[in-house]
């Protein structure tokens, strides 16, 4: 069966790369009906903490990455936290150590300096070389006997190679010779990163190791000490970097590079998941519109590219108005209305006035949060300051005396508003009218209009807007700090 992990270390915030690995794992168990597992890898101590691991478990699920077995679930193969597993790894390392697969070495910090010191005035690779891989047992017995503080070191083969099957980059294979024995044990009984995640994912019996690319000299070791306590290799997919636009390391001189960043911003978990999955991963058609739904249909690991995926922050604020504009309207309107009431944009939400103006606002925008702007903008120059206010004035008279001259009397004699009471229809119906008294029709009449009632030259569907700003201006929809 399918076992599949995601196994984040609680040092920080989710990063859109640990995220897209997630979302990997995540999708490959739900197309194969398998499991996702969480594992929180906190066996270092002084920088894991608690609360980043409950801000990444916040962020996955805001994700939508809910996990079949781990933190807050439980499950069969606990605990979930390396943190509470040390009798766990200490157990198999004593197996390594009955089966001769790991020796205790005695070396002190500095006789191992000196070691590494000689190596580099020979030229040679700085590999472990002490006495402690063939010693005899006499030796042992007296260190051991005198109390002298040792390590677990597993035994690297001297020559040969390894090779595993990528399921993203092929076959990856590594010469022995120059890695050297390495400790999987501390001194003080604690065990090393490597072994922890062996044994974990061994005894969690997860059958696909799929992680990012930098973890492939962890996987060296990892295959040796899977081969040494008996274990059946997991398949490996070692998933490429995410690049900056500048193919650099994305990194936070970039801008925001982790997923709660994100959220704060205003982006939508749908397109975050969209978008994470087309970082090195595509159906081959076209198509860049995914739910994770679709995603769970389409996606397989042998689609997946080699080479690293560029992070592009328009790209994702893009698919998430795809996203947005693809979110059944009551329900978007309902996210905005209360959005504006909660930013104070509105004293209430209205229901039509909100519904009007998200119809009208949300082409335009990306983001929800984008909504605020929107609507501040459309808002920030009511009609009848336009018309009427000393600085409404000045533009009107300047710049377009003859549209605005009529335009001040059918304001004057309460004809305009008028119309605008009876909506889009009255609205429609006056500026025909209005339009045969002037003689002017199409551009003529239509850019004159709209940049003396709304302010601006280019926007959403102008007789919409008025009445929007009209009944706003009107019905004490609009807090009076809008705009
Ligand atoms: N804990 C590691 C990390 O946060 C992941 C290790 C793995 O996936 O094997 O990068």
């Amino acid at each position: 069966p399918v076992r599949v992990r995601f196994a984040p270390s609680p040092t920080g915030n989710l990063h859109v790369g640990g995220a897209r690995t997630a979302l990997f794992n995540y999708l490959f168990a739900r197309s194969k009906g398998g499991k996702f597992v969480l594992r929180i890898e906190d066996t270092d101590l002084e920088r894991s903490t608690r609360e980043s691991e409950e801000a990444v478990l916040r962020d996955l699920a805001w994700l939508g990455l809910d996990w079949d077995e781990g933190p807050g679930v439980g499950g069969d193969y606990g605990p979930y936290r390396q943190s509470e597993r040390n009798a766990m790894y200490k157990q198999y390392a004593e197996k390594l150590l009955e089966s001769g697969h790991v020796y205790r070495c005695f070396c002190s910090n500095e006789e191992l300096e000196k070691m590494k010191e000689i190596a580099e005035l020979k030229k040679l690779p700085p590999v472990y070389s002490g006495k402690w891989a063939t010693a005899a047992d006499g030796e042992v017995e007296e260190e051991l006997a005198k109390g002298t503080p040792y390590t677990y070191r597993f035994r690297v083969p001297k020559e040969g190679s390894l090779k595993i099957n990528d399921l993203i980059r092929g076959e990856v294979s590594w010469k022995l010779d120059t890695l050297g024995d390495f400790v999987i044990m501390r001194s003080n009984g604690q065990p090393v990163y490597n072994f922890c995640v062996t044994v974990d994912d061994a005894t969690m019996a997860i059958s696909h190791v799929i992680r990012a690319e930098e973890h492939l000299p962890n996987t060296l070791r990892q295959a040796l000490i899977y081969k040494a306590l008996g274990f059946p290799m997991p398949s490996f997919a070692h998933v490429s970097l995410i690049l900056a636009p500048d193919r650099s390391k994305l990194s936070k001189r970039h801008g925001a590079t982790s997923v709660g960043q994100y959220r704060d911003m205003g982006y939508l978990p749908q397109a975050m998941v969209n978008y994470l999955a087309l970082l090195g991963w595509g159906d081959g058609t076209e198509n860049e519109f995914f739910t994770i739904d679709q995603l769970v249909e389409k996606f397989s690991i042998g689609r997946v590219n080699k080479s690293g995926a560029v992070f592009d922050s328009t790209k994702l604020r893009w698919m998430n108005g795809q996203h947005l504009r693809a979110i059944p309207f009551e329900e978007l309107s309902q996210l905005i209305g209360e959005r504006w009431k909660s930013t104070g944009l509105l004293t209430e939400s209205e229901g039509p006035f909100v519904d009007d103006a998200v119809q009208l606002l949300k082409d335009g925008i990306d983001l929800v949060t984008d909504s605020d702007t929107a609507l501040s903008n459309l808002l920030s120059y009511p009609v009848h300051a336009t018309l009427t206010s000393p600085e409404g004035r000045p533009i009107v008279e300047d710049k377009l005396s003859e549209v605005s001259a009529h335009l001040l009397a059918a304001y004057d004699s309460g004809e305009l508003f008028g119309a605008l009471e009876e909506g889009l229809a009255g609205w429609q119906k006056w500026v025909k009218g209005f339009g045969k008294t002037l003689k002017r029709k199409g551009k003529s009449l239509f850019m004159p209009l709209r940049v003396l009632l709304t302010g601006k030259l280019h926007g959403p569907d102008m007789g919409s807007s008025v009445i929007l700003i009209y009944k706003a201006g009107n019905h004490g929809i609009v807090s009076p700090q809008a705009g």
